[in-house]
Parts: C-alpha cells; structure tokens; sequence
C-alpha cells in the first residue's frame, strides 16, 4: 500500500530560481572568473547602471548588503551623533541598526494599520530641531505613503532614506521605489526579490554628490568613517542576469497574491491590503489572524513552510529598549506583531501547491 505522504511546500525555494536560470548563471560566474576582477570593476560598474536605469535614478553605488546601503546612506547625508532620524517599529531590525550605527538617535512612529507602513500624520509630530532624516519602510513589497512624508521632509529640511530592500520594482503612483525620496536603499540578499548568491545591496540617488560621497566611504576614501563596504564582481554578475527576469518573476508573485486573494476570500483572515497608491511587488505575502500561532502549527505540521515578519516590533526587543518605548506606545505595530503570518510564495511556487496551501487553511478554519 502506498501511504501518502504530501511532499514538503518550503516558505521559499530558492534552488528552484537557479535550475530554471542555471545556464545563463553558469556562463556569468564563469566569464568573471576569467576576469581577473573580483571586486568592484566592471562589473559592478555595468550593473550599477542597468540597476540605476530600473529604479529611473541617475546615480547607483553598489556596496556589501542592504545594512550598509541604509548606513552609508545616512553617512553620507551628513548624519550623525546628536542628530535625530525618525523611522518605524515595524521593520527587520537593519533600518534601525543602521541608524544607531551612525551615533544618531532613533525616534519611531507608528504605522498605518492597513497598509502597515509609516503613518504620515505621525511623523510631524515627532519633528524636533534635531531631526534630520525619515527612513520610510516599503514594507514586503509595499511602498510607504510617500507623498505625505516627502512634503512633510520638504517642509522642515529633512531628507528622506527609503528603506527599499524588501521592494525592488514596486511603484508608488507609477513612480519606482528608491526614487521617490533623495536616496534608496536595496539589500540583494539571496532570499530578496532580487537576490544574490551571497551579500550585496545598493544605493540609488539623482543627487551626484550624495553618491559620490557613498563611493568614498564604500572603500577607504578620504572621509572619517570610510571603510571596506564593496560590492563584489561575482554577485554584480548574477544580479546582471537576474535583472531582466524580474518583471517576470514580480507579476508572477502578484497572481500568486491574487489568486490567495481569491481561494482565501471566505476565511476569516485579513488578506493584505495593496494601497490604492501602490503597486505590490509581494515580497512577503502576509496575512492576519488573531489565531496567527494555532494555524501556523497547523501549516508546519501539514509539510507547509509559514514564518511571522515580525515577532516582536525593534521597540519590544531585548536590544532595542534604551530607545525608551514601553509596551503599548505603537498599538498598530504591536498589534501586526502579533497577527502576522507569512505564506509561501516565490515566483516558481506552483498552482498546485497554491491550491494545497489554501485548502489547508481552510481545513483549518472550518471553512471547508
Ligand atoms: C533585508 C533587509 C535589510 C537589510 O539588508 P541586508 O542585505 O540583509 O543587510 C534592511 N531592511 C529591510 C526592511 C530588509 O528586509
């Protein structure tokens, strides 16, 4: 007799990207080799422009990951200790790591409870005449409300450091994300929507002296705090090849999303809301349910890979509590905290499993 056994449905599969791009891989990781440049170089420098041309900005640096694109980002603004830089409790904690990092300090505010990220009418209030930089969050995939916090940061001086590393290719009224603030920020960490085979990020400016400045600190410049932050020849190839196919692989995720959106519609989940300013590039398919941590042992035990984004908002972690924030100070992020569950999705995700998934779910809520 043959038990059945259902084959595991992983969160993400990255392996699954590699065989179906392998050739063009192979071929790219072979011609650096032959280079001789491992570092920086022409590579990079091609890939700096094709990532630029993507994200419609003039300039592009690429650096060692996502962290060090935030922190050169806020160095080269000129921000440092005795400075104060506003971002969100909602976030992977790298946002707020890399402002602290700068000596600067954090002050947080709250995010909107639909679209789960920062809350333009929370912001004002939290301007001081020490305030230097906004660090918006596009936040799985989804921009911030732009507009609202750009006036805002127009209005007192500020400027504004889009966190973009969970979002490449996401618009905000049609406009790219990374190019809607004075600087954007990628991560190209392998499980991204553009990821590579090891670390990388980038960070996107019209403002040529701004990235002038970032390239100087990204390799023992002149400046203070210039280090060791490049990029390499190896992931910039990748990321080369990867680039052209992410159109494809976006609205893959985006009919993986409708298509939940469709098989879930009469669970009691709150699915997630796309803005009506946005265009969701998914990277993180998250939704609600204040039964969050049954259904994801449900999921687990059922072979179906789930994850929470976050557990715990940076003002509630052990790390973070110097920043002076009880419990109770930002009810919308304590509350995503709470409720969130990530589902599988990834561009090679197939219907089949898709279909598995949400039946599962709905086993599991009784709405089957
Ligand atoms: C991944 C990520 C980062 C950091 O990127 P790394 O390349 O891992 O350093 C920063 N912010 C957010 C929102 C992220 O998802």
């Amino acid at each position: 007799m043959l038990l059945c056994c259902p084959t595991v449905i992983p969160l993400l599969d990255l392996r699954a990207q590699y065989d179906r791009i392998k050739d063009e891989i192979d071929l790219a990781i072979a011609r650096v080799l032959r280079s001789g440049q491992y570092v920086l170089g022409p590579e990079v420098e091609a890939f700096e422009q094709e990532f630029a041309q993507f994200c419609t900005s003039r300039h592009a640096v690429g650096v060692n990951s996502g962290t060090s694109a935030i922190y050169l980002a806020l160095l080269a603004s000129g921000i440092g200790p005795g400075d104060e830089v506003i971002s969100v409790p909602f976030t992977f904690e790298a946002t707020v790591a890399a402002i602290r990092a700068t000596g600067a300090s954090v002050r947080l505010v709250d995010i909107d409870p639909d679209a789960l990220t920062m809350s333009p009418a929370a912001v004002e209030r939290q301007i001081t005449r020490r305030t230097k930089a906004i660090v918006p969050v596009h936040l799985f995939g989804q921009p911030a409300d732009m507009d609202p916090i750009v006036e805002t940061a127009r209005r007192h001086g500020l400027t504004v450091i889009e966190d973009a590393c969970q979002a490449h290719g996401a618009r905000y009224n049609g406009r790219r994300a990374g190019s809607l603030g004075n600087v954007g920020c990628f991560s190209f960490y392998p499980s991204k929507n553009l990821g590579t085979f090891g670390e990388g990020g980038m960070i996107v400016t019209d403002d040529a002296e701004l990235a002038e400045r970032v390239r100087q600190l990204r390799s023992w410049g002149p400046a203070e705090r210039s280090a060791n932050y490049r990029l390499s020849a190896l992931e910039a190839a990748v990321l080369r090849v990867k680039l052209p196919h992410l159109a494809d692989w976006t609205a893959r995720r985006q009919a993986i999303a409708a298509r939940y959106g469709i098989l879930l519609s009469d669970c009691p989940l709150q699915l997630p809301h796309a803005m009506p300013y946005a265009d969701h590039v998914f990277h993180i398919y998250a939704v609600r349910s204040s039964k969050r941590d049954t259904l994801a042992e449900a999921l687990q035990a059922r072979g179906i890979g789930v994850a929470v984004h976050y557990p715990e908002p940076i003002h509630l972690q052990a790390k973070y509590t110097d920043l002076g924030y009880p419990a109770g100070e930002f009810p919308a992020a304590e509350e995503a905290a709470n409720e969130e569950l990530s589902l599988p999705i990834y561009p090679e995700l197939s219907d089949d499993a898709l279909v598995r998934i949400a039946e599962t779910i709905r086993e599991h809520m009784g709405t089957i």
